[in-house]
């Protein structure tokens, strides 16, 4: 189970505005001028947010660690 803070990043110039993250979670991604953003940049560690970021077919969100910048998502 995740736990600790999480930044949360996504890359405007690689979204393509497909809204599969705000579409996959809501709660933590939504569409803000044709492209998506995060809700917060700054989250609870959450399952939730690295099943978002995997469903990115840019790969364009990027989930990090706060405090040691460990990638959370996405991984290879
Ligand atoms: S799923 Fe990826 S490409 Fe689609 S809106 Fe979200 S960040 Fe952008």
């Amino acid at each position: 189970m995740a736990d600790g803070r999480w930044n949360v990043a996504i890359d405007s110039g690689t979204c393509i505005g497909s809204g599969v993250c705000a579409g996959t979670s809501p709660k933590y991604f939504k569409l803000d001028g044709g492209y998506g953003t995060p809700v917060a940049d700054e989250v609870d560690a959450d399952d939730e947010v690295v099943t978002a970021a995997e469903s990115c077919p840019m790969e364009a969100i990027l989930v990090r660690e706060v405090g040691t910048d460990k990638v959370i998502a996405p991984l290879d």
